[in-house]
């Protein structure tokens, strides 16, 4: 098959994705083949990329966006019948012994394995994954369209779900990217009113497009304060300005997997029982929920797509704030 292969991590600018032959995987007892058709690009996909995650398989094939159809089953897989349409994501297999795993909290496993990091993933015409943590994708998706939904769909809606925002309260995000601009949709729709701070005109009127009432620069101080913040930008420097928005007792969400460091700040901004917190991954209910709301609403997502040969490209653009929405892989040419 044809893949991008990361054999060791450089800044995305030296375009250290390289496009070549790769020998197909083949599934294990209870995994599943894939052809993939289109796999999201995701800022975690940077990180690996540019080293921000230290490697954990040399070389790799990113990407943790799939959706593909059913080609082949191992040998006691029966989930899926060939030819079924599947995604899979980041989540790709955790070891259901742990203490976290038995407490209904894989997301968090001492054992974990992720697609795309520490086992191959889709920007490739071929990807496996076990049976157990693969998604049906909802009918009224199109392949390009559902490819953001299984991890900046997820995490967003993970990190909504964390952030405890109810019907009629005042939500921020910071950083209106794949991710924002799904859960802005999920949030309007549970009746939150919605602020953006994010860097560019484009990004603001993307976030005033979908519902904000209000869009800012990244550090902005929103008009209103608010019951909860998301931050999705991976840039510390903005939790202690996202802390100043925030009400008493308000709910600060930390949405990605790596951030620069968060620099000091008074305890005032954190006072009055103000909350920070992070997300980490998400347990496969999350995602099944969210695919299933996604659907209700319906979430329509906007996407980029680049065919696979030009994954470096796609991951310069996501880097210097180009894409509007969600960029993806055609992974069929
Ligand atoms: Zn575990
Ligand atoms: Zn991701």
């Amino acid at each position: 098959m044809k893949a991008c292969l990361l054999r060791s991590p450089a800044p995305v600018e030296t375009n250290p994705l390289q496009f070549t032959d790769a020998p197909d995987p083949r599934p294990g007892p209870s995994e599943i083949l894939v052809r993939v058709k289109k796999c999201g690009v995701c800022r975690t996909d940077l990180h690996v990329v540019e080293g921000e995650l230290p490697p954990r398989k040399s070389p790799v094939i990113p990407g943790h966006q799939i959706v593909g159809v059913v080609e082949k089953l191992g040998q006691s897989a029966r989930r899926f019948a060939p030819g079924a349409r599947v995604g899979i994501a980041w989540l790709h297999r955790t070891d259901q012994t742990c203490e976290y795993c038995c407490a209904g909290m894989e997301n968090l496993c001492d054992n974990p394995m992720f697609t795309g990091y520490t086992v191959d993933g889709g920007y490739a015409e071929c990807a496996v994954a076990p049976e157990d943590f693969v998604y049906e994708i909802p009918q009224n998706f199109p392949d390009d369209q559902a490819a953001p939904l299984l991890c900046a769909g997820i995490i967003g809606f993970r990190s909504l779900r964390l952030s405890g925002i109810e019907r009629g309260g005042r939500l921020a995000f910071y950083g209106f990217g794949a991710a924002a601009h799904v859960a802005i949709q999920v949030a309007r729709h549970w009746g939150a009113e919605v602020y953006a701070c994010t860097r560019g005109a484009k990004h603001q009127q993307l976030a005033l497009q979908l519902g904000a009432v209000w869009a800012g620069e990244a550090a902005a101080e929103p008009p209103a304060k608010l019951d909860a913040a998301i931050i999705f930008a991976p840039a510390g420097e903005l939790v202690p300005a996202a802390l100043k928005g925030l009400k008493k007792g308000g709910v600060l969400v930390l949405g990605g997997i790596h951030m620069s460091p968060i620099p000091s700040f008074d305890y005032d901004l954190l006072y009055q029982e103000r909350m920070i917190r992070s997300v980490a991954n998400n347990t496969r209910k999350d995602g099944e929920d969210f695919l299933r709301v996604a659907a209700e609403i319906p979430v329509r997502t906007q996407v980029t797509v680049f065919p696979l040969r030009e994954a470096n490209r796609a991951l310069n653009d996501l880097k210097s704030d180009r894409i509007n929405g969600a960029a993806v892989l055609d992974c069929t040419r």
